[in-house]
């Protein structure tokens, strides 16, 4: 009798279909040495922005080998890459391929010992301290997994690798070079961004705003400079500009509804030579930052507007005003469209457990990915993050109270085991859903 229900037992588990979970799980864990490699090759061979010809190259040479069709040099050493599997909806998928100047200091034996010249002529270290390194290598093990799971999925997918992020002008370059007229234009967008405090493993949602609007603004402070002697005979740029930075404050404190996220942050001020000389100019840069689209109108009128006036109340003459500039680099705040979020959820939490999806605060960081949903008519998007810390390290940092490295430190390490392979589950697990056959 005993035999017999173990016997019916054995039938009914052979019997039962197979949790797809369990199959690409495992196709990726025998998938990790050949990721491993890739992203240590990645991490080792970081290119500034504007610079990442080899790292495209890679990129395509991986994915034109699984059969997609792949174009390089899109908006820069943009990537663009398709693969057309039946009917169904287009899906994008994005990496960024850029690394920062930073000076690696991990000690990690495939650690950057890459030197090379920044657009300004300068020569710099270079270092994956942004994770796009592990971006990249995702990208690389989703494009194998769909591929290997060619029969589960029907429609388009787009993957592309974008240069120039931390610069803010990859996704803009990509869309002015026909991204999305002279490839299928994509019915939603998705990406993930490690990230420096959550552990391995985890998985981070925000629904709705995720990251802000960002801002860069050049006040040019005039002045009409003179002896520090005669103040009156001057036009003291630098009392203006202590005017300005002070007013800046009241834009935030009091124009922008305190329910409205919002930031301004004067982080540079140049000006000035020597004790008892009054210059003839200073210069500010500001970083500001909103979700909304209207209290980004707000902040950057408010910011013209403080800069003339305060010149004007200190009686600066008609020819002597600030100059504002906003810069063209604006990221729009990455917006992940609820809808999109609530679909992947449970997908995530069926696989992964509750506790490996984790609900996360929006940030006021930026990134360009936000960009692509902009685009009219506006396109479903979402950027989800992904965990990279060593969960030991999480955990002691928790309790002793001290800070982990965070994402652009020379000492940020992500642990690329179970990173990579959540990762990679994760973002072919989304596509598998939208994708899913309908028939
Ligand atoms: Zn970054
Ligand atoms: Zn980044």
């Amino acid at each position: 009798m005993r035999r017999l229900i173990l016997w019916i037992f054995g039938l009914i588990v052979v019997a039962a279909p197979v949790h797809a979970g369990d199959n690409l799980a495992k196709a990726i864990d025998e998938d990790y040495a050949y990721l491993f490699d890739l992203y240590k090759h990645f991490h080792s061979h970081p290119e500034l922005s504007f610079q990442e010809m080899e790292s495209a190259k890679h990129l395509g040479t991986e994915l034109s080998g699984l059969g997609f069709d792949v174009t390089s040099g899109i908006g820069g050493h943009g990537v663009v890459a398709v693969l057309k599997n039946g009917e169904g909806p287009t899906v994008l998928i994005r990496t960024d391929t850029d690394a920062l100047p930073v000076i690696e200091q991990t000690g990690l034996p495939y650690a950057s010992t890459v030197r090379a010249t920044e657009q300004t002529g300068r020569e710099v270290s270079v270092m994956h301290a942004c994770g796009h390194d592990v971006h990249m290598t995702v990208w690389t093990g989703t494009a194998r997994q769909l591929v290997a799971n060619k029969d589960e999925w029907s429609g388009t997918v787009v993957m592309i690798a974008q240069p120039a992020e931390e610069r803010g002008s990859g996704a803009r370059a990509m869309l002015a070079d026909g991204l999305f007229t002279r490839f299928p234009r994509p019915d939603m967008s998705l990406a993930l961004h490690v990230n420096s405090v959550l552990a391995a493993g985890r998985i981070g949602v925000t629904e709705g705003f995720a990251m802000a609007n960002v801002d860069m603004v050049d006040i040019a402070v005039l002045g009409v400079g003179g002896h520090g002697a005669y103040p009156h005979a001057t036009k003291d740029p630098i009392v203006l500009a202590a005017h300005i930075i002070t007013a800046l404050q009241t834009l935030v404190s009091r124009e922008v509804s305190p329910l409205d996220p919002a930031v301004v942050t004067v982080g540079s001020i140049h000006g000035g030579e020597k004790h008892n000389v009054i210059s003839n100019r200073v210069d500010l840069q500001l970083t500001v930052r909103s979700y909304k689209d209207e209290v980004r109108k707000t902040l950057m009128e408010g910011i013209a507007r403080i800069a003339l006036f305060e010149a004007r109340a200190l009686g600066f003459p008609e020819d002597k005003l600030p100059i504002v500039k906003v810069r063209d680099e604006y990221t729009p705040a990455a917006y992940n469209t609820p809808e999109l979020v609530q679909r992947l959820m449970p997908v995530w939490q069926a696989r992964f457990g509750d506790d490996r999806v984790v609900e996360l605060d929006p940030v006021m960081g930026g990134e360009d990915f936000g960009l692509y949903g902009r685009q009219e008519p506006r396109i479903p998007s979402f950027m989800f993050v992904l965990g990279a810390v060593d969960p030991a390290k999480v955990a002691t940092a928790k309790k002793e109270g001290v800070k982990l490295p965070s994402l652009h430190s020379s000492k940020f390490a992500p642990l690329p085991e179970p990173t990579i392979t959540t990762g990679v589950e994760a973002m072919t697990a989304a596509v598998l859903e939208v994708l899913k056959k309908t028939d």
